[in-house]
């Protein structure tokens, strides 16, 4: 059995893992594929604030049952899954308001709670989402476009009418995208990578735009009438954006942020007031990988072209490495563990 251990940051490891019985009310999962996140990156680098070691890293994963804890209907052994990874209390203010994304005793499992860069792990049954037939490679890729999906439910949905603009051309931003065009919004797409904003022509924006070259500002005066964008998606973690935000968008604007930067920024209120904004923070996502399931099965969105490469599960190391050599090369690095 294989765990991938970051021991202390900047210190991976695989160790082998004890076996987990699933518990009352839990399910075991016998992990087949992992997707490596930025986010894994920062626990690795220490630079997480949420993170205790050693801590397994891992919480884009999918695999099938092994086994079912007293209580727990529903299930058959080999029904395959995807495990969201937000565990929440239940009891909180946020859980019961229906946002156990914000749970005030929320454990992240890679995070706050060993995760799944490991063959088995028991979770609450509730996480683990069936994906019927969808390929490993695709249900893993779920957690990921629940952020997408987080952040349009915070900020009433991207729809037809929507001229769209999407700061940041990386993973986030790339979900974001597939997503925003579901109901045929106009997507803009900017950062300051060329290639990565080819990705993002090919998967369909619209536009996009290298904010080295070009003004992000002067470029929206010719979009939805002049107006600007009707929804802003902040997904570059950059400071300075929300302020450019509040300034770009349009009358009646949403802003969906998803830059975790603690960094202080000025916001004119009076754009906010004057245009009647909303501005919504996304955190993780609430419940919605059944959506997202739902995107792939269907088929509207294929999630496969963003899966760069697979690396069997030992060799995250090299993985990792990959991922910090050469980030244009990567956008979704798997973990296989066959
Ligand atoms: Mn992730
Ligand atoms: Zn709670």
């Amino acid at each position: 059995m294989t765990a991938v251990v970051v021991e202390k940051p900047h210190l991976l490891s695989i160790r082998p893992a004890p076996a987990e019985a699933p518990g009352a009310g839990e399910v075991l999962v016998r992990v087949r594929r992992a997707g490596i996140c930025g986010s894994d990156l920062h626990i690795f680098h220490g630079t997480n604030p949420f993170a205790k070691y050693p801590r397994v890293i891992g919480h884009e994963f999918a695999g099938e049952i092994a086994a079912v804890g007293p209580g727990v209907a529903g299930f058959s052994l080999g029904d395959r899954v995807v495990v969201d990874p937000v565990v929440a209390c239940g009891h909180c203010y946020p859980c019961r308001i229906g946002r156990p994304n914000v749970c005030a005793n929320l454990e992240v499992m890679g995070v706050h709670r060993d995760g799944g860069f490991r063959d088995t792990l028991a979770v609450p049954a509730v996480n683990a989402i069936p994906v019927g037939d969808l390929p490993f490679e695709v249900a893993a890729m779920a957690e990921p476009f629940s952020i997408a999906a987080n952040v349009l439910e915070r900020t009433g949905g991207a729809h037809a009418d929507d001229t769209v603009l999407i700061y940041g051309a990386g993973m986030i931003g790339l979900t974001v995208l597939l997503a925003a065009r579901l109901e045929g919004a106009r997507c803009i797409v900017t950062d300051v990578d060329d290639a990565r904003l080819a990705r993002a022509a090919e998967l369909g924006a619209a536009r996009v735009l290298n904010a080295r070259r070009e003004s992000v500002a002067e470029a929206m005066k010719t979009e939805n009438d002049g107006l600007g964008p009707s929804l802003v998606i902040e997904a570059a973690g950059a400071p300075g954006l929300v302020d450019e935000a509040v300034k770009l968008a349009s009358p009646a604007g949403r802003i969906g942020l998803l830059g975790f930067t603690p960094e202080p920024t000025p916001i004119v209120q009076q754009e906010i007031v004057r245009k009647e904004l909303t501005i919504a923070g996304s955190r993780l996502n609430r419940h919605l990988l059944p959506r997202v399931v739902v995107w792939f099965k269907t088929r509207r969105i294929d999630p496969r072209g963003l899966v760069t490469q697979v690396f069997p599960a030992a060799d995250a190391q090299a993985a990792f490495d990959l991922i910090q050599r050469d980030p244009g090369s990567t956008m979704k690095v798997q973990l296989d563990f066959a």
